[in-house]
């Protein structure tokens, strides 16, 4: 009988230094899944460096080494979702390529899909070790108010490594938003779940892609992906200061007629003006995120564009 395939989908951008390191290590690991035919789908992000050259060398020394090579960089996201849409085995697992996702785990993750019963297999660091605390700091206040606002089930600490069927990837490659926010995604689409913890563990070589305004935005699209609860804010802030304003005018008319008229208050009448114009402004920035993530949704771009493949 023919062995089922498992697709090892790894987004990479500028990953010169730990792509070796990467195939070596996994190679390793993926022997012990004897029952599986196992194919590496790298895809290229757009890198500026050697990575595709890496790539190459490895696909002549390993039939089973194969690439997309994006036009440019289209963000990690993008990458995933044109992993999953060309990888045609029986199982998918998505990895990065700093070995910050220890590939010691791919057989326990199998085993649990095919012996368990699981759909998918995921992956969640319980320690974020070895990371500033600001950034550690901001992460987990994020989780906090996305659990709060949104209905996806949001993990935190919860990594993109993940071993799944075929019904699973069909399920997200089925879900073709140009905004993608993969964690909510994952969550989303539901499925019957299992979740391995680990220490975090330091990248092998290289730097990350995010600095902490990349992680601020990325963490602003996923709250507007995965919740509409930011746009009923400006409702209830609109009601609020419509009653504190009919309050203030009934106290102003009594106060008039009771007390006659002092032309007085200019300063606070200023602040109370800015102050609300303020909120205006506010409410509206909200309002154009959301109107600004439609417009782009709605020109039906591709997600990702491809300049070279070998699969
Ligand atoms: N990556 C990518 N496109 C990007 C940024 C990152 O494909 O625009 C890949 C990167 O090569 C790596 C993985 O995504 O394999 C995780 O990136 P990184 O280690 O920088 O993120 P971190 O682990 O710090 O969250
Ligand atoms: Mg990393």
């Amino acid at each position: 009988m023919d062995k089922e395939t498992l697709n090892i989908v790894v987004p990479v951008y500028n990953e010169e230094k730990t792509i070796d390191l990467f195939f070596t290590e996994t190679e390793k690991v993926i022997r012990e899944i004897s029952e599986l035919e196992v194919d590496y789908l790298f895809v290229d992000d757009g890198s500026q460096d050697s990575t595709l050259e890496k790539i190459k060398k490895l696909q002549e020394q390993n039939p089973h080494v194969h690439y997309l090579s994006f036009s440019r960089n289209f963000g990690k996201e993008a990458a995933i979702y044109a992993g999953l849409e060309y990888a045609s085995g029986e199982y998918v697992a998505i990895m990065d390529c700093d070995l910050q996702d220890p590939p010691a785990l791919l057989p326990e993750m199998y085993r649990l899909i095919a012996e368990e019963n699981y759909d998918c297999v995921r992956c969640r660091r319980v320690s974020r070790k070895g990371e500033p605390i600001i950034r550690s700091l901001c992460a987990r206040l994020f989780y906090k108010i996305i659990n709060k606002i949104s209905k996806a089930d949001i993990v935190d600490g919860a990594r993109d490594f993940q071993f799944m069927n075929r019904k699973v990837v069909d399920a997200i490659v089925s879900m073709k938003e140009y905004n993608r926010f993969s964690k909510g995604i994952f969550g989303w689409v539901g499925f019957k779940k299992k979740w391995l913890e680990y220490e975090n563990v330091e990248r092998v070589a290289g730097e990350t892609k995010w600095s902490i305004w990349k992680l601020f935005h990325y963490a602003f699209d996923g709250i507007v992906a995965f919740s509409t609860v930011p746009l009923t804010f400006s409702s209830y802030v609109g009601l609020l200061f419509f009653m504190i304003a009919f309050i203030m005018i009934i106290v102003i008319i009594v106060k008039t007629l009771v007390f006659g008229d002092p032309v007085a208050g200019w300063p606070s009448l200023a602040c109370i003006v800015i102050f609300v114009s303020g909120i205006q402004l506010f409410c509206m920035g909200i309002l154009g995120q959301y109107m600004a993530k439609t417009y782009l949704e709605s020109k039906n771009r591709p997600i990702y564009i491809i300049n070279e493949k070998d699969i």
